[in-house]
């Protein structure tokens, strides 16, 4: 049922933003908390109890019994430890209380949650810290306060911490730029981010009856159905009614959190949608998403269905990704990615680009690792969008402008002079809005970048974490040079060329999923291709990416290297749970089904010879012979993966368990499930115990 009230009235009426502390905080603390949020000053003690109690009246009023810590820990999903308010009174009554001392930190228990070895090395406990510049808000009956999680040696436990120092490194650099170009008006540069996020529905039932769903996200079986994507007819297509109702009750519940959601549609595989927010400051957008996944969940669970965010639910059909849409502004919102109309401006737009253009190709490692998990693997680099290269895609008039730039020659002959930055206003190019290049991982779409690899249940902290941190690197290096230059405009400009010259390998506005692109990529223009996790994440150690990221205090050493243990940990992990759930259903669920429709078939043959003489019954002997082959195989199979699955536990190092898994593991179960999805295809579907892709991707009527 729709609430009575309009959407303007119950927008953000679960949140304690900046209206409620406006309303409930003295002016002197509410000014004082607005430095802490905006200017990044230490929070006093004063006003934190104040904010606390404040809080905690309107928490109660909203209902609320409980406050939580609200984290993100580096398993991939949110953490919470809920406290209650009550307190004892000498009376015997409770009182309801919640102190400053309790809004800013807190103590969960550390030791169960991935550290990579930080904990071992440092100290055992780990607690978490206010993020003053994340709105407060309340889930069911608890306050949620978002927070960083480190360890008490200082190491990040989470996937804030780093987003915060990156987001900050990035803003030092940033205003080194603006100072350049006469801009002492700017506080800070932020980066903005709207993450478009993809996903499926299905019905609740077929979800509870398929193991692999329920154990793993995705389906390790099934064959292929009569009718998946090929008709083009979802991707924007009408609304079912059911979905309807999910996504305005989940646009509800995401609204009354704050958080814009804005457009909804249906995405190109039956059964796959999508929904964007409208974008915000880069932490808050990370938090909204954490608590969007969360929700998309709870609400499909009213209704009856299950939201699979995996980012390859079924083999075979279009796979879920995240795009990131990013780029950065001023406190005024001048967007640095907007082309201006002065000269200056136009020139600072340039920088700004180039200083992507360079980070991008400069971190291609750290971009692709950023976004790889077991699940994502089964997109990127997999004949599908977008492929593991890294490339830019910058469309037809910004990549002549570029040439034109680099080769001091005019732009589309329109004009005789060769353009001086700086000097002469960037000629006015139309915004490419129509060749999308939808093949591209890393796009400019008119006033910001999309980085378009991330799998659909990725944090976006991850991404963002190296994009800005990147970005941060080339600026730093271009500002270096700027202050120090004697003719600003003339260094200014070789700069840029150098750049364009240096980089412009990574600029590609083709078809990235051709066979010709990966030869070109790699062999001609040495771009990385790693096709998997544990190609790419050893690389997170690569010298050049410690130094880049440890000399803009992003990560330290040891927090890098507990991350590419804990990434990769995950990664055999998740496959090793894949494998053992094939077996099990292999054993437990699909040879019985074969064997016992193989019996139903022969008894079928042998009553109707019994009946009626000397009959061929060349369908039942083929199928049942057929069968029978395929049941031995599978058996076999199963055996074999599970001898793969012993001689992992023995390697004791976690990159070389990482590569078997990629070598053995993975081709194993594909054998596996060739042998299974053919079986699927001669047994009657009354018999075969899994609902077929087509029950799943056409269940939601
Ligand atoms: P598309 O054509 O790719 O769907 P949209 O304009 O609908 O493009 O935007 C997609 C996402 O990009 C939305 O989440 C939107 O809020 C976000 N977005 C728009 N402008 C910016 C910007 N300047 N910085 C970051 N994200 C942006
Ligand atoms: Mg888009």
């Amino acid at each position: 049922m729709m609430e009575q009230k309009t959407v303007p009235e119950y927008f953000g009426e679960l949140v304690f933003d900046d209206r409620q502390m406006r309303a409930r905080l003295s002016s002197k603390v509410y000014e004082s908390l607005r430095r802490t949020i905006d200017e990044g000053k230490k929070i006093d003690p004063k006003v934190a109890e104040s904010c606390a109690q404040a809080m905690k009246e309107w928490a109660l009023e909203k209902g609320a019994t409980h406050f939580t810590h609200w984290f993100q820990p580096l398993t991939g999903v949110t953490a919470e430890k809920h406290d209650s308010f009550i307190a004892s009174s000498p009376d015997g009554s409770v009182i309801m209380e919640f102190s400053g001392k309790e809004l800013i930190q807190g103590e969960p228990d550390a030791s169960s949650f991935p550290t990579g070895g930080i904990r071992a090395t440092f100290e055992a406990r780990g607690y978490t810290a206010w993020d003053p510049t994340s709105y407060a808000f309340i889930k069911g009956k608890t306050l949620c306060i978002p927070t960083a999680f480190c360890s008490y040696g200082g190491e990040a436990l989470d996937k804030k911490t780093p987003l915060l120092r990156s987001m900050e490194a990035l803003n030092k650099q940033a205003l080194r730029i603006l100072r350049l170009f006469g801009n002492h008006k700017a506080k800070h540069v932020r980066t903005s981010v709207g993450p478009e996020q993809e996903y499926f529905l299905i019905t609740k039932e077929m979800y509870n009856r398929r193991p692999d769903l329920l154990y793993t996200g995705r389906t390790l079986y099934g064959a292929r159905p009569p009718k998946g994507q090929e008709m083009d007819d979802h991707y924007f297509g009408v609304i079912k009614p059911r979905v309807q109702e999910y996504m305005e009750d989940l646009n509800q519940e995401l609204w009354k959190l704050g958080i814009l959601a804005k457009t909804e549609h249906n995405e190109v595989a039956p059964a796959q949608h999508e929904l964007a927010p409208i974008y915000t400051t880069t932490n808050i957008a990370t938090d909204h998403n954490q608590l969007t996944m969360e929700i998309m969940q709870k609400v499909a669970a009213r209704h009856g269905l299950v939201c699979l965010l995996h980012e390859k639910p079924f083999a075979g059909v279009n796979g879920s990704g995240k795009h990131n849409n990013w780029s950065m502004a001023t406190d005024s919102g001048q967007n640095l990615l907007s082309p201006g109309e002065t000269p200056y401006e136009n020139a600072q737009f340039l920088l700004f680009l180039c200083a992507v253009i360079k980070a991008v190709d400069d971190y291609q490692d750290l971009l692709r690792l950023a976004v790889a998990t077991a699940g994502n693997d089964h997109r990127l680099g997999a004949n599908e969008a977008p492929p593991a290269i890294i490339s830019i895609f910058l469309g037809d008039e910004l990549s002549a402008i570029l040439d034109a730039i680099e080769k001091d020659r005019p732009y589309r002959e329109t004009k005789a002079k060769i353009m001086k930055l700086g000097v002469d206003v960037l000629p006015a190019f139309p915004r490419d809005n129509t060749d999308r290049n939808r093949t591209s991982p890393f796009a400019f779409t008119g006033n910001k970048f999309e980085f378009r690899s991330l799998g659909s249940s990725n944090s976006i902290a991850c991404a963002n974490i190296m994009l800005n941190a990147a970005v941060a690197e080339s600026l730093m290096i271009y500002a270096d040079r700027l202050e120090k230059a004697e003719d600003f405009e003339h260094t200014l400009h070789e700069m840029i060329r150098k750049t364009i010259a240096d980089h412009k390998r990574i600029l590609f506005d083709g078809n990235g999923y051709g066979e010709d692109w990966i030869k070109e990529a790699t062999e001609v223009r040495g771009l990385s291709n790693y096709r998997t996790t544990p190609d790419c994440m050893p690389h997170l150690l690569d010298e050049k990416n410690v130094r880049m990221l440890t000399s803009h205090g992003v990560f330290s050493k040891a927090e890098l290297e507990s991350r590419c243990e804990i990434m990769l940990d995950n990664y055999c992990k998740q496959v090793h749970i894949e494998a053992n759930t094939m077996i099990d259903m292999a054993c437990r669920l699909i040879l019985p089904a074969i064997t016992s429709y193989a019996e139903k078939l022969s008894l079928s043959m042998a009553a109707k010879k019994a009946a009626a003489g000397d009959l061929a019954c060349s369908y039942e002997t083929s199928v049942v012979s057929r069968l029978s082959r395929l049941a031995d195989q599978i058996y076999d199979r199963a055996g074999d993966l599970e001898k793969a699955i012993l001689k992992l536990g023995e390697t004791g190092d976690i990159l070389e368990e990482s590569a078997a898994i990629r070598d053995t593991l993975l081709p194993e179960m594909g054998e596996l499930r060739a042998a299974v999805d053919e079986a699927e295809t001669l047994v009657s579907s009354e018999c075969w115990p899994l609902p077929s892709y087509g029950d799943l991707l056409f269940s939601v009527r």
